[in-house]
């Protein structure tokens, strides 16, 4: 069923994408049963992979989801104000005068080193309050957090933290979506000499995290407490040779609909730059979507959409509100539905065939679909 709000929102607008619930639902239940007895964290950044953030965290929420993680401040206050209770871990590095916002609004904060664990000690205890960390260990990504060789002199300084809750340690796979795990189990090796110092000072360990979609899927002593899944959630593989292992849905279709239908002559040129003409008549269709919504440029002459349950080729350069289909002799009217992501009878396109055209990953499609594409929620 249709939300009110977002029907008319897709009146106006003929692009839309349309979020399956249901089938969010079905992946949340996969992906819980997969991580056994390792909680999951769900991964929320980037508008929810694209899918709108805060309808997918009250979804969510009410499934009793247990950790929500997020990229940056902002997105943590947003699922706040929204009236989120779930944890959020704020996974991006912080910066010093961000910290009381984290306190005001109960986020759990990343704390990469000891300059930035001393800041969050000090503005607690400014504040009176308790806060709350996970600690990030740089096992072999080089992007945020202490490097495994010095970590101790952290892990040290954490246990003498009186005004913060030290609730996690965690660190991040750089080739978890590859099938070649080599890499990810150097870095387990070191994660687990960091770890073991809770051992040789006898003090319980804080709940432990390593893995992305990926290295749940690569191996599964990898999620250790707790597994942060992102990509997977959204019914999108990593890589697809993780596909034999869980089975998971698409939660997002991308329509829209035929606004324009002209017959060519050959050799006259399509679109900007000329790139691309035909050597006979054809029929052209012009949909109303372009790289202003998300669709990128980088597909240009090598897209295809469904029409009349018909694969058909994007032709000439993706404009940024528009874009055309050469639908050669086939059959299609102003109006008439258009499948952009998704399914109609036979023929499927998916996320990550459109990653494939614009040569980069399922991710980036995604989360570059542009907020003015209105999304429709099936409940
Ligand atoms: C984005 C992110 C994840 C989730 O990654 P997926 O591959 O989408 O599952 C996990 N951990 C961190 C630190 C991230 O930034």
């Amino acid at each position: 069923m249709l939300h009110e709000d977002t029907l008319s929102d897709s009146v106006l607008r003929p692009t839309f994408i349309t979020v399956d619930l249901p089938a969010l639902s079905k992946n949340f239940d996969a992906i819980n049963q997969y991580a056994g007895s390792s909680k999951v964290m769900y991964i929320l950044k980037a508008n929810a992979y694209g899918h709108g953030l805060i309808k997918i965290a009250k979804h969510l929420e009410s499934l009793g989801a247990y950790y929500f993680g997020v990229a940056y401040l902002e997105e943590g206050i947003m699922l706040r104000e929204a009236g989120i209770r779930t944890p959020i871990l704020v996974l991006g590095g912080i910066i010093g005068n961000q910290i009381p916002l984290f306190l005001e609004h109960d986020l759990t904060i990343t704390a990469s080193s000891i300059e930035k664990l001393k800041q969050i000690e000090y503005a607690a205890k400014r504040r009176g309050v308790i806060a709350k960390a996970h600690l990030k260990i740089d096992t072999g990504m080089e992007r945020i957090g202490m490097h495994y060789y010095s970590a101790h002199s952290l892990l040290e300084a954490s246990l003498k933290c009186e005004h913060t809750n030290i609730e996690g340690i965690f660190t991040h796979f750089a080739n978890a979506d590859e099938a070649d795990d080599a890499y990810t189990s150097i870095q387990v090796d070191r994660f687990e000499k960091v770890l073991a110092f809770y051992e040789s000072k006898n003090v319980k360990r804080p709940l432990v995290h390593a893995s992305n979609s990926g290295g749940m899927l690569q191996h599964s002593t990898h999620s250790y407490d707790m597994a942060r899944v992102g990509l997977l959630l959204y019914g999108v593989y990593p890589n697809d040779h993780f596909k034999e292992l869980i089975k998971v849905k698409p939660v997002m279709s991308w329509k829209t609909h035929v606004v324009f239908f002209k017959v060519i002559q050959k050799d006259h040129p399509v679109s900007y730059g000329s790139t691309w003409q035909s050597d006979h008549q054809t029929r052209i269709i012009t949909l109303p979507v372009g790289y202003g919504d998300g669709y990128m440029r980088a597909m240009s002459n090598k897209a295809k959409i469904i029409v009349r349950g018909v694969k058909h080729e994007q032709v000439g350069h993706i404009c940024m509100d528009q874009m055309m289909i050469n639908i050669d002799d086939g059959t299609a009217y102003n109006g008439d539905e258009v499948i952009l992501i998704g399914q109609d009878g036979k023929e499927e396109i998916t996320i990550e065939d459109l990653a494939d055209w614009a040569q980069t990953i399922p991710y980036e499609i995604l989360t570059n679909i542009n907020t003015r594409v209105p999304r429709v929620y099936i409940e």
